[in-house]
């Protein structure tokens, strides 16, 4: 089989996603299952689906656009004003934080014939996406006055830019304006979606869930672990994603490099410790494929160091030999490079040609030698 590759476990996806959804249905919280670390993976998408999810979201449209499915599609990203008309055509809501995008909206769906869903993203002190609580009041009015809009809810979003944790206090400032958008505007808002898989802990546990009825869930439901301190949820599987690389070299290398020392090709060398000589392999994986941070090698192998191309590790007593596979867990942030890179294949029906989207070659001219 070819590497890198990354091997996913469907049925562990959908173990996942039934827990969450299960466990939080208790609370009357729906989960739109968030598909934008797997490059929008139908495979992935029709596992949470098979798992209980109300709706799917992605961060990206091309990434909703590869997905078929009967549960409604939400991009959860402000749109570009330049996708407006894909948006509407792709997604039957969006998560929107200013006027001049809702009007790009809206101009886009009346254009277009379609009825387009908005949520309103209010801020709630993690300072990404978000109106300010003062000016969600006019936010609602542009949305109410628009042609082909239609107001769906609240929503906030907290942990992705400065780790604000969700607790009572920043989850009730959403709750008090969902109450006034409704009482001023004599309407009940269907969506309250109050965050990622940060907000599960609160959400589960908490006595003021208040409107709270829908999370919106990516990490948790991959790879089984919250992001506020990266710690495994009971109950869930770890492992669904595993990324398979081949060993190219095997010696036994000094401990310590000789000569003068300088950056190394990613910024500062590794401190050097122990003597001797230890046995080094290089795995050709590379940042091209996926991050350091967040790959996780097998148990009593040490990661030296990675640059574009060349993985090395450190492998203690095990036996591994050239042309041996090796296989790494991934955190988030390996995941979703793993699963972007045109170089890492997966078997997960997305479809995607060998160079990935919005890649293009040029076809070489006739006669060339590489015809
Ligand atoms: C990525 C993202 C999510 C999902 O986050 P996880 O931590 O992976 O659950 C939810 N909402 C928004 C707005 C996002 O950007």
């Amino acid at each position: 089989m070819s590497a890198p590759r990354i091997e996913i476990d469907l049925a562990a996806v959908e173990h996942n996603t039934r827990v969450l959804v299960d466990r939080l249905a208790t609370r009357d919280v729906r989960v739109t299952g968030v598909t934008k670390a797997t490059l929008g993976s139908p495979a992935v998408a029709a596992a949470m689906i098979r798992g209980g999810v109300a709706g799917l979201g992605d961060s990206r449209v091309e990434n909703l656009a590869r997905l078929d499915v009967p549960v409604p599609r939400t991009l959860i990203r402000s749109p570009m004003i330049s996708q407006a008309a894909q948006v509407v055509r792709t997604a039957s809501a969006s998560l929107n934080t200013g006027p001049t995008v809702i009007a790009a909206l809206d101009d886009a769906a009346t254009q277009a014939g379609l009825r387009h869903d908005v949520i309103l993203m209010v801020e709630l002190g993690d300072l990404r996406e978000g109106i300010a609580v003062d000016d969600v009041a006019a936010a609602v009015q542009v949305v109410l006055g628009s042609r082909s809009l239609r107001l769906l809810g609240l929503g906030a979003n907290l942990a992705c830019q400065n780790g604000v944790v969700p607790d009572d206090t920043n989850m009730a400032v959403l709750h008090r304006i969902v109450e006034a958008t409704e009482a001023r505007h004599h309407l009940t808002l269907d969506v309250v979606s109050a965050g990622n898989s940060a907000t599960l802990d609160w959400a589960l546990t908490t006595t003021r869930l208040g409107r709270t009825n829908e999370l919106r869930l990516g990490e948790s439901i991959l790879l089984g672990t919250e992001p506020l301190r990266r710690t495994p949820v009971a109950g869930l599987s770890t492992d669904a994603f595993t990324l398979v690389g081949e060993v190219i070299e095997v010696a036994e290398k000094p401990a310590r490099p000789w000569g003068n020392r300088a950056q190394a090709a990613y910024g500062e060398p590794p401190v050097c410790i122990g003597r001797g000589t230890r046995r080094q392999a290089i795995v050709a994986l590379g940042r091209q494929d996926v991050d350091l941070d967040g790959l996780i090698p097998p148990a009593g192998v040490t990661v030296l160091g990675m640059s574009s191309d060349h993985l090395v590790l450190d492998l203690g007593d095990h036996q591994v030999g050239v042309g041996d596979e090796l296989r790494f867990g991934l955190g988030y942030g390996a995941l979703v490079r793993a699963m972007t890179s045109p170089f890492v294949t997966r078997a997960d029906g997305a479809g995607i040609p060998a160079l990935g989207p919005g890649v293009t070659t040029t076809r070489p001219p006739a006669g060339s030698l590489l015809a």
